[in-house]
């Protein structure tokens, strides 16, 4: 089973594909996560997308999709992944039917977190206190600009999938345990 994990930044998508990994055995595969491990790591590629991603942009659709090309065809995602962070544009949505086409795969499900966006930017801060501002994109400027960018070239995502009857929606303002239960029903039905 393949799920995707869509909402604009903050609305909780790391937190709850953690724990459909920890719940279902499955590999999340956060693209945000892998560019600051390539950060942390010190790579060529960490030092190009630290600039993109401190300003709030997007990282180009060739890089994110080498990166998941890599991960989708190794052993250990054959039996499934949450992709959290992935796609986050119509051309990366496109590209990754056709990937998962290659592999005789398909996306099981999409579950769009909704949130109110007034609410994220208190979210966003509070993050940014708890870690210390470990993350440099954790900023109520920044997450203006990833709003405004999510907007813009994410949220057509949602057609993309929804013309094909793909997309649940989940009140992402609901506590944490209620918004795991509801995607919980959600996949309930589906086969792992
Ligand atoms: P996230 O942790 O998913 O909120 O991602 C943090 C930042 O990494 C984003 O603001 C982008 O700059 C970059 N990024 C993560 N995933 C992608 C993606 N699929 N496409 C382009 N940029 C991305």
């Amino acid at each position: 089973m393949n799920i995707i994990l869509l909402g604009p930044p903050g609305a909780g998508k790391g937190t709850q594909a953690q724990r459909i990994v920890s719940d279902r055995g499955m590999v999340q595969l956060s693209t945000g996560d892998m560019l600051r491990e390539a950060i942390a790591n010190g790579t060529e590629l960490g030092l190009k997308a630290k600039a993109i991603m401190d300003r709030g942009d997007l990282v180009a659709d060739d890089i994110i999709l080498g990166m998941i090309r890599e991960k989708l065809v190794s052993p250990e995602c054959a039996a499934g992944v949450i992709l959290d962070g992935f796609p986050r544009t119509v051309a990366q949505a496109e590209a990754l039917d056709i990937m998962l086409a290659e592999l005789d795969q398909r996306i099981d499900a999409v579950i769009e977190l909704q949130v109110d966006e007034a609410a994220l930017i208190d979210r966003i801060e509070n993050r940014a206190r708890e870690t210390g501002g470990a993350r440099a994109d954790d900023k109520a400027e920044v997450l203006k600009k990833r709003l405004a960018v999510y907007h813009e070239l994410t949220a057509p995502i949602l057609p993309y999938y929804g013309d094909r009857g793909m997309v649940q929606v989940v009140d992402g303002m609901q506590p944490i345990e209620t918004v795991a239960s509801r995607i919980d029903e959600i996949l309930g039905g589906q086969i792992n």
